[in-house]
């Protein structure tokens, strides 16, 4: 169906090349990228065109197989080149590069076989030799390994979405207190083995409820954002953890560093939020927003629950003596 040799010989061409070119579109918007136009166009007017031409212009069966399986070949291959960028992403990234890759490359010897079959042998004997199954198993066994590849992807990015949703903060997009306490709790056994010094601060804004009252709720996210992101730019990163642990509390741990050597990064920090200027009526301590900062280090054999106390128990000191300042512990 249709019941027309060359009617049908086209229209299986069309779903083909359709099918291929989807696949390779899909590969790129789920990395918010897309193919362009053209490589559409290219793709499908040639390999249409080509089995058109050798239907009804000249009628050639070996050209149009060869039009129709290196053209796909080629869509897979040209997808992999531009795709590149998936090497360097996540294991599903790579996954879905060498499948593509591997895919388009089996439609070459493949072709190449078939095209001196059918050349040897009449049609009839063709389509019922050994060698043709196999090649239909064939490509029915890449179709299935490329469709389970891609099920397998999905899973990843579904599994790596949650956990990044299960891990970080909606409003600042920094990490949450689950996650920042994992983190901690690696990096203090890793700390501890090494004989690092390892601190960790506490951050809270000052007058925040009055801020609150004083300019509405939504203001205060938009000021808790960019306080969020104030800190977590002074703060070199990945040992080194920022955290939003609380409604306008946000958690540091230091690596690799005394409460004094995290003094000039705190007072930085403490500046920063400072000069961003962020209009406060209600304070009795600033007109603009401030933070205060307790900070404490890690004893020897102490948990993250006594560490966490301590730097608390800090920054209740900053709150109580003036606010819009570091204390240590
Ligand atoms: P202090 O200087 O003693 O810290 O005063 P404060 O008003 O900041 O302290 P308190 O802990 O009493 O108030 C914290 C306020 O932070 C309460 C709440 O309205 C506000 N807050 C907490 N989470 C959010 C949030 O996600 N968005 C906004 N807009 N406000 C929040
Ligand atoms: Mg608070
Ligand atoms: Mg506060």
């Amino acid at each position: 169906m249709p019941a027309d040799i060359g009617m049908n010989a086209v229209l299986s061409a069309v779903l083909y090349v359709a099918g291929a070119l989807c696949l390779s579109q899909a590969i790129f918007l789920r990395s918010d990228k897309h193919l362009s136009f053209w490589f559409h166009v290219l793709f499908f007017t040639s390999i249409i065109g080509g089995t058109i031409y050798y239907y009804y212009v000249e009628r050639n069966l070996f050209y149009r197989i060869y039009i129709i399986n290196l053209g796909i070949g080629l869509i897979f291959l040209a997808t992999a080149l531009q795709g590149r960028f998936l090497l360097r992403g996540s294991t599903g990234d790579k996954v879905l590069f060498w499948l593509v890759f591997g895919l388009g490359l089996h439609f070459f010897p493949r072709t190449i076989m078939t095209a001196e079959e059918v050349t040897t042998k009449s049609l009839v004997e063709f389509t019922v030799s050994p060698f043709w199954l196999v090649l239909q198993f064939t490509i029915s066994v890449a179709g299935v390994a490329m469709g389970l590849g891609l099920l397998a992807v999905t899973f990843m990015d579904i599994i790596s979405e949650l956990r990044k949703e299960r891990d970080t903060d909606p409003l600042t997009g920094l990490a949450n207190r689950r996650l920042f306490t994992r983190h901690v709790e690696a990096m203090m056994r890793k700390g501890m083995q090494h004989k690092k010094a390892m601190s960790f601060a506490m951050i809270d804004v000052d007058y925040f409820k009055r801020y609150n009252d004083l300019y509405g709720h939504g203001a205060g996210d938009v000021a808790l954002k960019k306080v969020a992101r104030a800190i977590s730019s002074s703060l070199p990163q990945p040992e080194n953890m920022v955290a939003r642990i609380g409604g306008e509390e946000f958690g540091l741990f230091f690596y690799d560093r005394t409460t004094e050597q995290t003094k000039p990064v705190l007072e930085l920090i403490r500046k920063q939020i400072a000069a961003l200027n962020i209009e406060h009526g209600g304070s009795p301590v600033s007109d603009i927003l401030t933070i205060s900062i307790g900070v404490a280090e890690l004893h020897d054999d102490e948990n993250f629950e006594s560490l966490f106390r301590r730097a608390d128990k800090s920054l209740y000191t900053s709150k109580a003596t003036g606010r819009d300042q570091v204390t240590m512990a």
